[in-house]
């Protein structure tokens, strides 16, 4: 790297770093160096956003900079993990300042806010790519798996499904309507992560949804080795995204589209009750969407009937 590269570095991701315990060595040498405090795990995460394909080339890089974050967040989250640090390799074609500027602002608006720290990474040349790891930290044997689902246990969502997706929609001139709540979830997602830690101790299972519903809680269904029945009812929505699912009477965007970094989780029926004060505490619209069953596979009931989702995908993660 030569010294201009890390001028660059210092300026834009250097400097707006929040200090961290447990940092013992940031950015500038070969590797940082990280103590883990005793007691706890460290909960190890890693996404690649490639431009044209997991976002759109003329993307706001500000929202682009929380994006990278929060997808990230939203992992720790669903293990239940306190966000402590990351690293970010950044690939990109040229040096372009208010870019970089713009990217950064985002970036660490999201990072000082859950107290993140970055403490290295990577820059080469080269076609636009994000690569983001983060760390976070779980007491010893209280992280949230996908794997611990149990036949009556009751399945969450954190909050509305298909909202980013009807936004990629609206980007892509595909609808005539433009909503701001759906621009805003599919271009700046808000990580759980508050709900996760909430979650330790109280969740059986727990998933972030970035793939849709019914592949995410088929993840969740398969490790924990049951099915489930759904309410589609019960999921929420936001009102335009109701209001698509009225008009085109198509009822996939909710459960198949991705994106929308919600938590999905199970508790046992005995803790409903604390679920849903914790979710009214922290101002979260999650809904009980069904329930984990012995048999299994994803049924899915709408109006008191059975639904079948023409995404393929759905197929492969719920037919045993
Ligand atoms: P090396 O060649 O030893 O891997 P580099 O010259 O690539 O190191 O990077 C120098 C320092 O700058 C390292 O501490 C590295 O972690 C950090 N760094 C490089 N790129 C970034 C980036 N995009 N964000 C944060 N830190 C970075
Ligand atoms: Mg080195």
């Amino acid at each position: 790297m030569s010294a201009g590269e890390f001028d660059l570095i210092r300026r834009f991701f250097l400097e707006p770093s929040a200090k961290r315990a447990g940092t013992v060595l940031g950015i500038g040498d070969d590797c940082a160096l990280l103590d883990c405090p005793p007691g706890m795990e460290l909960a190890v995460t890693v996404d690649t956003l490639v431009s044209g394909i997991h976002f759109l080339p003329d993307v706001d890089p500000e929202k682009l900079g929380h994006k990278a974050l929060a997808v990230n967040l939203s992992d720790l989250a669903a293990m239940g993990a306190k966000p402590a640090w990351c690293t970010l390799a950044l690939t990109l074609p040229n040096v372009d300042e208010a870019w970089l500027s713009a990217f950064s602002r985002g970036f660490f608006s999201l990072a000082n806010r859950f107290g993140i720290a970055l403490v290295g990474g990577d820059t080469t040349r080269g076609p636009l790519s994000i690569t983001l790891q983060a760390l976070g930290l779980v007491p010893v044997g209280q992280a949230l798996r996908r794997s611990g689902a149990r036949p009556g246990d009751l399945i969450y969502v954190s909050g509305p499904l298909g909202s980013a997706g009807l936004g990629l929609r609206m980007r892509q001139g595909l609808t005539t309507v433009f909503d701001a709540a759906a621009i805003g979830a599919l271009e700046c997602p808000e990580p759980r992560v508050a709900l996760g830690e909430r979650l330790r101790g109280l969740a059986s299972a727990c998933i972030d949804i970035s793939d849709g519903l019914a592949a995410d809680l088929g993840h969740l269904l398969s490790a924990s080795q049951v099915g489930s029945t759904l309410n589609f009812d019960h999921i929420p929505l936001i009102s335009c995204v109701s209001h698509f699912i009225y008009d085109t009477q198509n009822t996939d965007l909710p459960l198949t589209a991705g994106d929308d970094y919600e938590l999905c989780f199970t508790v046992p029926m005995d803790r409903q009750a604390r679920v849903d004060s914790l979710l009214q505490q922290l101002r979260l619209p999650g809904q009980c969407v069904g329930v984990i069953e012995t048999t299994p596979g994803l049924r899915i009931q709408r109006h008191g009937q059975s639904i079948v989702l023409s995404n393929t995908g759905y197929d492969h993660f719920s037919q045993r």
